[in-house]
């Protein structure tokens, strides 16, 4: 990406292994995230350009001289942050704040939406699938690399509890695999918020019992009307934008949970007053999607859940730009890419 709206591709340097610890990975499957639109709409014109992508699934090359836990042929998932899974935070199952982590696409690291992959830390960052690499399930366990284990986040951020009830703020694939979260929590009423049939249609199918297609004050009061006039045990807000985040804490019952995952696109955290006066936690963060995965993994192999149902659009390499811009013009919910 060279800049707002600026997305090429082109041939940069084959990935190969560096250091011991490095897995060299073949990409089959990646895809644009929601969190890829930020930079998409206001990055700074940049000489050099960002590497992109940090989801997606591949096929192992080769291998370090110390990496033990993969191998050639292996097929497998990697998360959005990489991590070495041994040291303090790792072992706590925060790998977002691994000390030997860091973030694809950074640091001469590459991006996932491409051929082919650098793995640094590939003993404690890549989870193998046991499936064929053009497997069926594809769409679905690429959303452990990050959107479903991000809803996931939220939902445990937020509290979800059986027999409870969540508000979801956001349609996006964020929101909805949120949904779909929250009803593996068992929650018994799901509310999402959102104005998108496509979308809320597909929000039911995971799991959501009502919509509210309101926004703003007319939203708050809506879901009210739908939890007895108190509001949610647990509010998911997938959005990070200043109005989503102050709508989650008016729509969060007193004593009940936010759990945020939409990037903040605010300097400070709005509605300070009404956590405090109402004593609602807010919680959430960037989600350590490695912790997750195999949790989440067998939902998804006996395919009981399917949030890959959130991809309704595949592009090749050549096609990744104009990937971007059906997800930015909310034509398109999450693109997959196929190299
Ligand atoms: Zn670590």
């Amino acid at each position: 990406m060279y800049g707002a709206g600026d997305v090429r591709v082109q041939e940069v340097p084959d990935a190969a292994i560096s250091e011991p610890t490095d897995a060299l990975v073949r990409v089959t499957r990646a895809c644009i995230c929601g969190s890829d639109l930020w930079p998409y709409k206001s990055m700074p014109a940049s000489e050099e350009g960002a590497r992109m992508g940090h989801e997606f699934i591949g096929v192992v090359e080769e291998v370090g001289s110390s990496v033990a836990t993969v191998r050639r042929g292996d097929v497998v998932v990697a998360p959005f942050v990489y991590s070495d899974g041994t040291c303090q935070f790792c072992e706590e199952g925060l790998q977002t704040s691994c000390t030997n982590g860091g973030f694809w696409g950074a640091s001469g690291v590459d991006g996932g939406q491409g051929e082919a992959v650098r793995i640094p830390q590939a003993d404690g960052t890549l989870v193998v699938l046991p499936v064929a690499e053009d497997d069926a399930l594809m769409p679905s366990l690429l959303t452990l690399s990050d959107v479903f284990a991000t809803g996931h986040h939220a939902a445990l951020g937020a509290r979800v509890q059986a027999g409870k009830t969540v508000a979801v703020v956001g349609d996006g694939a964020d929101g909805l695999c949120g949904v779909m979260a929250a009803k593996r929590r068992g929650a018994e009423q799901i509310i999402i918020l959102g104005r998108h049939a496509d979308r809320t249609d597909l929000a039911r199918d995971f799991g959501a019992t009502d919509v509210v297609a309101e926004r703003g004050k007319e939203a708050v009061t809506r879901v009210r009307e739908l939890t007895g006039g108190v509001g949610a045990h647990s509010v998911l807000e997938c959005v990070g934008m200043d109005d989503a985040f102050t709508t989650a804490v008016k729509i969060a019952r007193s004593g009940g949970a936010v759990g945020r995952v939409g990037v903040p696109q605010y300097g400070a955290l709005p509605a300070a007053r009404d956590t405090f006066l109402r004593n609602i936690t807010v919680s959430g963060g960037i989600a350590p999607a490695r912790a997750y995965i195999e949790e989440l993994l067998p939902d998804v192999l006996e395919g009981r859940l399917e949030p890959g149902r959130v991809f309704d659009r595949t592009v090749d390499l050549d096609g990744v730009p104009a990937g971007y811009k059906a997800m930015d013009d909310r034509d398109s919910i999450k693109v997959m890419v196929k190299p």
